[in-house]
């Protein structure tokens, strides 16, 4: 079994591989390390490797690690991936940098407040239903440019760019496409796309955010 740091500078390799092969654009690509049901000690090596961008989809759960993680580790970036209840905002904007997973008008409302009062501006994605599934968050294909506007002029976000989920068991790639032209439509810079299996297929349309979690911290349980 490969170390933590091992299978960190394989997928930054891999990473870096597809950027070059592909692009540009983007110049960069962020690897956001998705932590999610994984504990501080498992967590620990992948910092000691030198990663500082991490995605967690629980509020509750990123809770009962990352205030311990960083008093040990400076420049830790916390990205919110997962859906957020608007009775968990106060503690998101307290505990994230950057939150994916904007998707609704009452919740753009509810985090302005928040940052406001924490005197935190938060940079947002605005996460899309791109495969347009029942049981999936997301804003619908078709609403996202309007949404996107309504969160800067209403909401007063600052939404930085777009985020999706693909259909599982569909090729990603067409997904991909749609939410990178999405993205030109609503001016927005930056693409939160790709996963362990289809990581650097968004990066060929255009990621400048890949969430990666099983291929650096194996299966989950
Ligand atoms: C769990 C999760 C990931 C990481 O998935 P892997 O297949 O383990 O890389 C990425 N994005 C979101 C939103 C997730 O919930």
């Amino acid at each position: 079994m490969p170390t933590a740091a091992e299978r960190l500078e394989n997928i930054i390799d891999r990473i870096e591989t597809a950027r070059r092969r592909f692009g540009p654009p983007p110049d960069r690509v962020q690897l956001v390390a998705v932590s999610k049901t994984f504990d501080a000690a498992a967590i620990r090596p992948f910092l000691d490797a030198g990663q500082r961008v991490f995605g967690e989809n629980r509020v509750q759960e990123a809770q009962s690690k990352w205030p311990e993680l960083r008093v040990s580790y400076d420049g830790i970036e916390l990205h919110l991936i997962g859906p957020l209840q608007t009775n968990k905002a106060r503690e998101a904007v307290a505990l994230f940098d950057v939150i994916q997973t904007v998707d609704r008008d009452k919740l753009a409302g509810v985090l302005r407040a928040e940052m406001g009062r924490a005197g935190r501006q938060l940079p947002v994605f605005v996460q899309v239903n791109i495969g347009r599934e029942e049981q999936k968050a997301g804003i619908a294909p078709l609403e996202a440019v309007e949404f996107v506007a309504r969160c800067r002029s209403v909401h007063g976000l600052d939404v930085v760019g777009l985020m999706c989920i693909p259909p599982e068991g569909d090729p990603a790639g067409p997904y991909f496409a749609h939410l990178a032209a999405l993205a030109r439509d609503a001016k927005v810079e930056k693409l939160s796309m790709g996963m362990s299996n289809d990581f650097e297929t968004a990066i060929a349309m255009g990621a400048t955010h890949v969430r990666v979690g099983s291929a650096l911290f194996g299966a989950r349980g």
